[in-house]
């Protein structure tokens, strides 16, 4: 039987690790699959949510390579069998991630090196459902936002009053303000935004009430 919202993809937020990073499950009810974006921490309760879902997870997406957003990959990877996807500008925050995380007191497994770079315009398809990647970089490098329909996940490039911090290693005011400006101002105002940390918002928000970067 169809649920009421089988045309669109289920999500479940979570709050994950020391510094409150959003992770989000993301799947097809109908045919019981989907993606985690960002498990940043707590591998064994982001495991235990998709086994009460019941669903099977093709693809770990990392929004960026930030320890905060990677930290539970190499054990969900491990255990939910899944291909890790992220883009090659943030690489090298992956292969310091361990390092970067101990540098704040916090104890993560290296992360894995991603299964598959991926790229702007590329699309990650779960379900019936298909993401379309956007290179956002200015947070850091590698960047980018999960575009379906009216959803967006971007990571720590917008948050809702705010935006990413650019004075991380390549980090870039000029570089993030233009990607929310190019990339995510241009969709529908009632486009959700779910950010990488703190609560949901909406295109049409930001644009208006932004405190660093309005349309
Ligand atoms: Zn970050
Ligand atoms: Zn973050």
């Amino acid at each position: 039987m169809k649920s009421i919202n089988s045309s669109k993809p289920q999500i479940q937020p979570m709050t994950v690790g020391p510094l409150l990073s959003n992770c989000y499950i993301v799947w097809d009810e109908d045919v019981k699959q989907g993606v985690i974006i960002d498990p940043g921490d707590d591998a064994d309760v982001i495991l235990k949510s998709v086994k009460k879902l019941d669903i099977k997870i093709k693809y770990i997406l990392a929004t960026h390579g930030h320890f905060d957003h990677v930290g539970a990959v190499a054990q969900l990877r491990r255990e939910l069998d899944a291909e890790f996807l992220a883009h090659n500008g943030d690489f090298f925050f992956l292969e310091d991630g361990e390092n970067a995380a101990r540098r704040w007191g916090i104890d993560i497994e290296r992360p894995p090196k991603p299964d598959r770079f991926i790229e702007d315009g590329e699309k990650i398809k779960f379900g019936e459902f298909e993401f379309e990647v956007l290179h956002t970089p200015g947070h850091s490098p590698g960047g980018i936002s999960f575009l379906y329909d009216h959803m967006v996940f971007c990571g720590d490039t917008l948050f809702q009053g705010g935006i990413g911090r650019t004075d991380f290693r390549q980090g870039s005011f000029e570089d993030l303000s233009k990607s929310i400006k190019t990339r995510l101002y241009t969709l529908p105002d009632d486009t959700i935004v779910y950010t990488g940390h703190g609560p949901i918002t909406t295109i049409g928000n930001e644009k208006k009430y932004n405190a660093f970067v309005r349309a």
